[in-house]
């Protein structure tokens, strides 16, 4: 593996020099005030990015399944039942999560490759008058299939049915770099982590609770410790964690934030969205296909590309990491051998792209997939020139 190309996995994304640099700071006594002047900002950058005004922000030493982990365990008791739409590997392992602290899930099954379905979610939601539902789950974007959902629908399949469960969404590999708005659709946990769109390396769960979602946290009983998002609240109170923080993470989150508000959040979004069409231009030239089954639920992060019947998409994965010093993202679960993904979130730019497209070409032609040598690459340019 070569240290200088880019990863084209979809998460832990490229780190910025700014970001690594920001990260490698001395020893402070996190118990000093100081402290409080990397926490604070970092905390409201946070609340920013997720669009929210009220949101409670919570920043563990953890990573993202930390995240599902303070949202089940801080707002709900055993034998809760959940509702829950299985669409690719993170929203099964969340339903597992579940399953393992004693929650009795109602799980959707839906094809690897379509969104949420928030009509079945309403009529589950409508059928369930009794509300025994206590919180729906949604995987804003499962980056195992490359599928984004749409949350607006799901918080209007809650309203409809007139229900009063709590809305917790997987943003991991959507925050920071798709649109997120927490408030607009009523989210009352958003989940992240700090090595996809945070373009940090892993280490920190990244939560936002609605003020509806701390109101549960006082009857929930399911046991929590590490994770209490009381015990946090009580420490930042006085500019400290129960606990010691990852204090070079958190500065490395205050230059992530500071360089994801200048560049501007619609426009990190533009990026990623214009990074996004090039890569799905590729892959329309190679004559391949997405995991993703319609235009409307298309990735802006990921794509999941399927390759023909009887070839192991993993291969690809393998001889471009073994030969070409590149990565990518190999299929997971159900489609594991049927996908390969290109991860194009965080730091990122187009002439970035066009290397990733070049090696996966070369790749795909080395291992004898019908596929012309810079048609992919010449798609995406055409989609990146600027004109004359
Ligand atoms: C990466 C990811 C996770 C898991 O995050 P970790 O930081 O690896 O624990 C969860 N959900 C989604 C959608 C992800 O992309």
């Amino acid at each position: 593996m070569s240290f200088q190309n880019p990863v084209f996995i979809p998460g832990p994304t490229n780190m910025p020099e700014e970001i690594r640099q920001a990260c490698s700071m001395p020893s402070i006594d996190h118990r000093s005030s100081i402290f409080g002047e990397i926490l604070h900002p970092v905390l409201d950058g946070v609340r920013r990015v997720l669009k929210s005004k009220t949101a409670e922000v919570f920043i563990f030493p953890s990573t993202g399944t930390g995240g599902w982990e303070t949202a089940l365990s801080n707002c709900l008791s055993a034998g809760d039942k959940i509702l829950a739409a299985r669409n690719g590997m993170f929203s099964h392992r969340w339903i597992d999560m579940c399953q393992r602290h004693g929650l009795d899930v109602q799980i959707v099954e839906t094809p690897w490759g379509d969104g949420l379905p928030a009509d079945t979610y309403e009529e589950l939601l409508r059928a369930d008058t009794n509300h025994h539902i206590k919180a729906v789950l949604a995987t804003h974007n499962e980056t195992a299939t490359g599928v984004k959902s749409d949350i607006a629908a799901v918080r209007k399949a809650l309203d409809a049915a007139g229900h009063p469960a709590l809305l917790f969404v997987d943003g991991v590999s959507s925050i920071g770099s798709m649109d997120f708005r927490m408030d607009d659709w009523g989210v009352d946990v958003a989940v992240t982590g700090s090595q996809k769109g945070f373009m940090l390396p892993s280490g920190l769960a990244i939560v936002g609770f609605s003020e509806k979602a701390m109101k549960a946290t006082e009857t929930a009983q399911l046991p929590r410790t590490f994770f209490d998002v009381k015990d946090m609240q009580n420490g930042y109170a006085a500019s400290a964690y129960p606990y010691t923080p990852p204090v070079g993470l958190l500065r490395g989150m205050q230059t992530s934030l500071e360089m994801l508000e200048t560049e501007g959040l619609e426009n990190v979004f533009a990026r990623h969205t214009r990074i996004a069409e090039g890569v799905r231009k590729a892959v329309a030239a190679w004559g391949l296909k997405l995991c993703a089954n319609s235009p409307d639920v298309y990735s802006d992060s990921v794509s999941a590309i399927r390759t023909p019947d009887g070839f192991n998409a993993t291969d690809i994965v393998t001889r471009a990491a073994d030969t070409y010093g590149m990565a990518f993202g190999v299929g997971l679960g159900e489609v594991a051998g049927k996908v390969f993904r290109i991860g194009h979130l965080g730091s990122l730019t187009d002439a970035m792209m066009l290397s990733g497209l070049g090696v996966a070409e070369m790749v795909m032609v080395d291992l004898g997939l019908d596929i012309k040598l810079g048609s992919g690459v010449a798609a995406a340019q055409d989609h990146y020139r600027y004109g004359s």
